[in-house]
């Protein structure tokens, strides 16, 4: 996942900002670290500086002096021109810029009472700032004439693609809203950040709270000792807990527990608690997801679109409602076949071990974890010996430098957030390029799933200097023991490779101004980046090449890479169908045209049944947690893994016809995609990397659907 600031989601005004040296006025408190020059390795954040004191007045202060460029803009008596408008616009606001990369990427990965307590405060502020930028008709007007008269300006390209974007993004936050309905487009742009924040604390505090507790290890029959021993790790942490097993609803404990426990009423009672998650008490996100979707078509409305989809999907590469559901359909219909063949084989396990009962979501990764032993020896355990976290890390590091030459060297002197995270240099002929940060496991304080996000982007700055990205990747992979280091399963190893491709798009990115720049692309193009990177991790020569036993260095076995490949289109029915059942509910709650009310779990039991999902297999995410589309920027965007995956599997296919180290098709690939950023239509780029439109073929064999 790509994580997309939600706020600044709204309004990429706020994103935009000056590259360049930072300023300090008189009135600036110069023990608030937001308020100096960061005098750190490659000027990143000094985290040990930074107090949870220092982030109210930093907002406050980074939004006024923001707001007194932009008045300098309007009240400028000179001619509206791209300089004095467009590019004193993208150099504005760098201060807010800091202080918001630090402030909510740390809110993701290391929460805490007090950054919730300023969350709520500032995020008013940021958003009705947000607002008056985007909404400032002096503003507007001056940017609309530069637009108008666009054709007799000689820009470059870039230049004409910033304009271009800067006028659609006023347009599309409103600019043109009429003055009556101002008040109401405001109040519904508060209303609806304040409830993606509360809908992701809720979905936080659920999945931290709840705790299954096992006081009968007898009852653990078919976990390894591994994951036992895990249990009564977190079990003894707690001394109310002491000498029992206790299990939670995070995926790396959850996951291996529903593949192995063979206790069923055990697999039902974790699954139940993960599944409902957020229906009820204190963290109910039902109420939310109905104001949300409501407001979200308001918003639409006011904006002359018929729905919230309709709205999101004009600025994407997929461009219309239909189009994304023309897409989801042709790979849904092989897939619910094949999820239909899975359920019938499982079901015959149960059978034949005289079980009665029907195969239930609970049962499904038990009776397919034992067919995937079964059937190709595949043991997880097994696996992960040959996938330490550093030998993965390794790998992914050896494949970027035959791909593009580039190198990371830790260098422990560059400051981090917490303990544990590394800081590397990524260095291109000697020369830094950009700064690495990697978070590999869990905490309390940090959002599950694995993310790529920027404490500061590439650019070229005012005074003409390259300005380095800083990248950050934040994961929850499997923690070491006091007997094994971390050891990655295959799931987690691909997760790996994806979270590094996005770095890479940010990494490589060769952009001059910063809100083009990187991975600041439309959501359903974000993704071919990060996808196709994952096609190194499965190949059978870069395997042999990476994947080694991490006590004997052993280079992984022929046999099992065999095992691996043939196993890597098992499950794809699965697989595929609770995806693209995620991606169809996500455009059922947003191409809804009309107010209504949104009851659940009815909406989302229609939505299940009308593309004919079969009991056995849920969504990938139900509505009360699906944070992607209610408290993350994917939004009617769901899809786009979808969509992104034709272009991966596509773009893939052009590396296995010349060779995966090809330099030839990897400087291609640079040139025209991951330097490139938002500076050129992405269907423009993809057809000067590829000479040709994306095919669906060569997704639909990769995944076994064809
Ligand atoms: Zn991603």
């Amino acid at each position: 996942m790509k994580k997309m600031m939600t706020l600044v989601a709204l309004s990429s005004i706020l994103l935009t900002g000056c590259g360049g040296k930072k300023e300090s006025t008189p009135a600036a408190d110069q023990s608030n670290p937001f308020f100096t020059v960061w005098n750190t390795p490659y000027g990143v954040p000094p985290f040990e500086e930074i107090k949870y004191e220092h982030y109210l007045p930093a907002f406050e202060e980074g939004i006024k002096r923001q707001k007194e460029e932009i008045d300098a803009i309007v009240n400028n008596p000179d001619a509206p021109t791209f300089e004095n408008v467009i590019e004193a616009l993208e150099y504005s606001g760098e201060l807010l810029y800091n202080v918001q990369a630090v402030f909510f990427n740390l809110m993701e990965c290391v929460n805490s009472d007090e950054m919730k307590e300023i969350a709520e405060k500032a995020i008013p502020m940021v958003t009705q700032h947000g607002d008056d930028i985007s909404l400032n008709a002096k503003l507007f007007a001056r940017i609309k004439a530069v637009y108008d008269q666009r054709d007799q300006l000689s820009l470059n390209e870039e230049q004409s693609r910033l304009l271009e974007e800067n006028y659609k993004s006023f347009v599309r936050n409103g600019a043109n809203v009429p003055e009556d309905l101002q008040p109401r487009f405001r109040e519904i742009n508060e209303k609806l950040s304040l409830l993606t924040h509360k809908f992701g604390e809720n979905v936080l505090t659920a999945t931290n709270n709840y705790k299954l507790i096992v006081e009968d290890v007898n009852r653990l029959v078919g976990l390894t000792e591994d994951q036992i021993a895990a249990a009564a790790e977190a079990a003894n942490r707690d001394e109310a807990t002491k000498g029992k097993w206790v299990f939670t609803i995070h995926l790396p404990s959850m996951e291996p527990f529903l593949q192995n426990c063979k206790d069923r009423e055990l697999r039902k009672e974790l699954w139940t608690a993960y599944s409902t998650r957020c229906t009820s008490g204190d963290t109910d996100n039902r109420g939310i997801i109905d104001e949300m979707v409501n407001l979200r078509l308001e918003r639409a409305k006011i904006l002359g679109f018929e729905s919230h989809a309709s709205y999101v999907l004009d600025d994407c590469m997929a461009k219309t409602p239909e189009k994304v559901n023309d897409l989801l359909t042709s790979i849904w219909t092989p897939a619910l076949e094949k999820a239909k063949q899975e359920a019938k084989e499982y079901q015959k396990m149960i059978n034949g071990e005289g079980g009665k009962f029907n195969v239930e979501p609970y049962d499904w990764r038990y009776y397919s974890e034992k067919l995937r032993k079964e059937k190709y020896e595949l043991d997880n355990d097994v696996i992960r010996q040959y996938f330490s976290l550093n030998g993965v890390k390794n790998g992914i590091f050896m494949i970027c430098e035959k791909l593009y030459g580039i190198t990371f060297e830790l260098n422990k002197d560059i400051p981090v957030y917490t303990e544990g995270v590394e800081a590397f240099e990524v260095k291109e002929n000697g020369k830094v390029i950009a700064i690495l940060y990697m978070d590999y496991h869990p905490r309390a304080s940090k959002r599950s799933g694995a993310w790529m996000t920027n404490f500061r982007e590439q650019s070229v700055s005012k005074e003409g200097e390259n300005v380095i990205p800083v990248v950050s990747l934040v994961m929850n992979f499997t923690s070491p023991t006091a007997e094994k280091p971390s050891l990655l399963n295959f799931d987690e190893t691909e997760t790996f490779f994806h979270e590094f491709g996005h770095g890479l798009h940010s990494i490589l990115s060769n952009c001059h101004y910063r809100s083009l720049s990187g991975t600041n692309v439309s959501r359903d193009f974000v993704e071919l980046p990060s996808q196709i990177f994952e096609h190194w991790a499965s190949d059978p020569e870069v395997m042999k090449m990476y994947a080694k036993h991490y006590k004997t260095n052993e280079v992984i076995p022929d046999a099992l890479i065999a095992k691996l490949e043939a196993a890597a289109t098992y499950g794809q029915g699965f697989v595929n169908t609770e995806l693209l059942a995620a991606s169809f509910l996500d455009m059922d709650y947003y191409t809804i045209t009309k107010p209504e009310k949104i009851t659940l779990p009815d909406f989302e039991d229609n939505a299940m049944n009308k593309i004919g999902l079969i009991p056995q297999i849920i969504s990938r995410y139900k509505s009360t947690y699906f944070q992607h589309i209610f408290s993350g920027g994917y939004s009617s965007g769901y899809y786009s893994y979808t969509w992104s995956a034709v272009l991966d599997n596509d773009a893939f296919d052009a590396f296995k016809e010349k060779g995966v180290f090809n330099k030839e098709v990897a400087t291609s690939f640079r040139k025209n995609i991951l330097e490139r950023g938002n500076t050129e239509d992405p269907m423009e780029l993809y057809l000067k990397f590829r000479g040709k439109e994306p095919s669906i073929e060569p997704l639909l064999k990769n995944r076994g659907l064809k």
